[in-house]
């Protein structure tokens, strides 16, 4: 029984906001919830959770058969997952980014999975890639790759890699168009920090399955230029009417999936506060984000 331990612990210019969908849309893009599970080759047999404290337990359930995977971890020693972390930014740098850092290889050290972090674009290229499930872009902001980057990352992601985006993966990279298919929607604008309510509206997700319906926290709220509910599976929206500045109207997606090519992308809006890396449910959302994005394909 793998156990997954939560280790306790910009600003734009507005632009012209695109036309979004209205609520009650619905989408025809699914992401599959059972996953192939990385971690030293277990076999798990079923799946529940278990939250006590700032312990999140998982028995991960019924997965077998799946193709093989094109980037295990070949290092010694790293038999299971590997996570890189990429914190590169030309725009504005969150100071959050290393309390995210930080969290996630805590992440790691607790569930068992090798976790390295960079900012240098070098390290996205082909040989590199090879040696990771998935690759989190942390708040990576601006031109944080040039094109031949670019190009590694989408043939790493095409072919079976594990993408999370997290806050502000969704300001950067607005001249590349795959990108913007591959984070779902671009940032548009936010008001201040704030409380609000985030209406979990697919629970069936391993980023979601822990979280509450109604889940009250602070953060900063993106708008989007768009919005992306007919190119992704949405799994949460933020409530407008439970803080102020919002702009997308009744169906403002925040958490989202999507199959990418053979790979898988996650994306989260939430993140911003450095406190938000210390609350065991955003850590759990992030653990379940990764995971599922492991098992891609
Ligand atoms: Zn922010």
């Amino acid at each position: 029984m793998p156990s997954f331990v939560l280790a306790s612990h910009l600003d734009r210019k507005p632009t012209e906001r695109e036309p979004g969908r209205g609520p009650g849309t619905t989408s025809n893009v699914s992401c599959p919830v059972s996953w192939h599970f990385p971690f030293s080759g277990r076999r798990p047999v079923r799946r529940s959770v278990a939250v006590a404290g700032v312990v999140v337990i998982l028995v991960v359930g019924g997965c077998s058969g799946e193709a093989p995977r094109p980037a295990p971890a070949t290092e010694p020693g790293r038999d299971g997952l590997a996570v890189l972390v990429f914190t590169r930014t030309t725009g504005f740098r969150h100071a959050s980014i290393d309390d995210g850092v930080a969290a996630i290889r805590r992440l790691g050290t607790a569930n068992g999975f090798a976790v390295d972090v960079t900012q240098d674009p070098e390290r996205i290229q082909d040989a590199t890639l090879g040696g990771y499930r998935v690759v989190v872009f942390l708040s990576s902001t601006g031109e944080p790759l040039g094109p031949t980057q670019q190009a590694a990352l989408k043939r790493w992601v095409e072919a079976g890699g594990g993408w999370v985006g997290v806050h502000a993966a969704a300001d950067a990279l607005y001249d590349w168009p795959w990108y913007g298919e591959l984070v779902g929607a671009w940032f548009r604008r936010h008001p201040s920090v704030q409380p609000a309510t985030v209406q979990v509206t697919d629970r069936s997700h391993p980023s979601t399955e822990s979280l509450p319906v109604a889940w009250t926290r602070s953060d900063e709220w993106y708008d989007f230029r768009d919005n992306p509910r007919r190119r992704v599976q949405v799994l949460g929206v933020v409530d407008e009417s439970s803080y102020q500045g919002g702009g997308m109207g009744a169906d403002h997606p925040v958490i989202w999936c999507h199959q990418q090519g053979r790979g898988r992308s996650w994306y989260t809006a939430l993140g911003h506060t450095k406190a938000s890396w210390s609350e065991p449910r955003f850590l759990a959302h992030i653990l379940g984000g990764i995971r599922w994005a492991a098992g891609g394909d």
